[in-house]
């Protein structure tokens, strides 16, 4: 590969990190072997954390200053996370990857290749995926399909959000301030050329994954309510539907009534009242997830609060601020 071509360029890692100790010193030795021959910054996204992240990385940054951290005020998420590395990276291409492993290192040559190619997106896609329970890959596999039926974006099937993302990309994604952020449906939607490579997703290296089923149930709505209008769509369809049925049974009772048939029965009465009922119900509930995100959206809350900011340069900061104010 040539490396000369890339002499002036930079490359940001971004590492959303929630309590991740024993794995960071191991992924960290593993991006910088990877990174050999090229710029680089590696920022630490430390969301929170409750064990020893941030003394770890602190400790990594006296040996190397490409070494950033920002500590958030508290855990806002894995996507928030990574928002905010995009938002402080400085590089001329971005690479997005998991703190635990999961994401291996040396498909990130590869990434730079296809980004020298001219590709503005290169994204992973997990051909096989090790070490996770059934029930995950079985919910994810369910997802990312309902996922691709649902939202009018052509988002890629089994992708997470570890990918690079060329610095076109990373100034929309900074403009770009909505509060219920999927990433990799954003990314898809920015456009651009994209491009997929193959790799195994391997297992956590250590601890325990952050995404509980219950989160996990919370993720795949805000990709599926945040992408689509397809929910509130079958709600209208649900209404034209039962409207039409009833339409013919009050056609057919009044049909009873003027032949003198009109024995009453409870049945049919009580599975209309609850069939519209739960349609009802359903409906207000759909039409509510929206709505609550619509009053998320409106309060305009920042998106992340930011404790401190360790090893990024004055200069660079000031930076920032004119960029933020060239965009807008
Ligand atoms: N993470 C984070 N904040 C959170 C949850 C997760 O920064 O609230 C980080 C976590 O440290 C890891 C990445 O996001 O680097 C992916 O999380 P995890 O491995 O738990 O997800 P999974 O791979 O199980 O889907
Ligand atoms: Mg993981």
């Amino acid at each position: 590969m040539e490396k000369n071509k890339l002499e002036n360029k930079l490359i940001s890692i971004i590492v959303p990190v929630l309590n991740e100790e024993q794995n960071i010193p191991v992924l960290y030795n593993k991006i910088k072997d990877n990174l050999k021959g090229y710029y680089y910054e590696i920022i630490f996204i430390n969301d929170g954390s409750s064990d020893q992240s941030k003394d770890v990385i602190e400790n990594m940054m006296k040996k190397n200053e490409n070494v950033k951290l920002i500590n958030l005020s508290r855990n806002f998420g894995h996507q928030i996370a990574i928002s905010c590395g995009i938002d402080y990276c400085m590089g001329d291409a971005a690479i997005i990857i998991d703190a635990d492993l999961q994401d291996p290192p040396e498909v990130i040559p590869k990434m730079i290749q296809k980004w020298q190619e001219g590709f503005d997106v290169v994204y992973a896609v997990r051909k096989a995926r090790e070490g996770e329970s059934i029930l995950k890959k079985l919910t994810a596999s369910i997802f990312y399909r309902l996922m691709k039926i649902l939202s009018g974006t052509k988002i890629p099937l089994d992708t997470g959000d570890f990918r690079l993302i060329s610095k076109k990309v990373i100034l929309v994604l900074k403009r770009t301030r909505e509060y219920q952020r999927f990433m990799r449906g954003l990314i898809s939607w920015v456009g651009f050329s994209q491009v997929g490579i193959e790799f195994t997703r391997d297992k956590r290296f250590s601890g325990k994954t952050k995404y509980p089923l219950f989160s996990m149930i919370k993720f795949a709505l805000d990709g599926i309510l945040s992408f689509s209008l397809m929910p509130l769509r079958i709600v209208s369809i649900m209404g034209i539907v039962t409207v039409a049925i009833l339409l013919l049974l009050i056609i057919y009772s009044l049909y009873r009534t003027i032949i003198g048939q009109t024995v009453p029965g409870w049945a049919s009465t009580t599975v209309i009242i609850l069939f519209l009922g739960s349609i009802q119900l359903i409906s207000v509930g759909i039409i509510g997830e929206y709505l609550g995100r619509v009053y998320e959206e409106v309060k305009r809350r920042p998106l992340y609060i930011i404790d401190s900011v360790i090893g990024f340069k004055t200069s660079r900061k000031n930076n920032k601020t004119e960029e933020f104010e060239k965009w807008d």
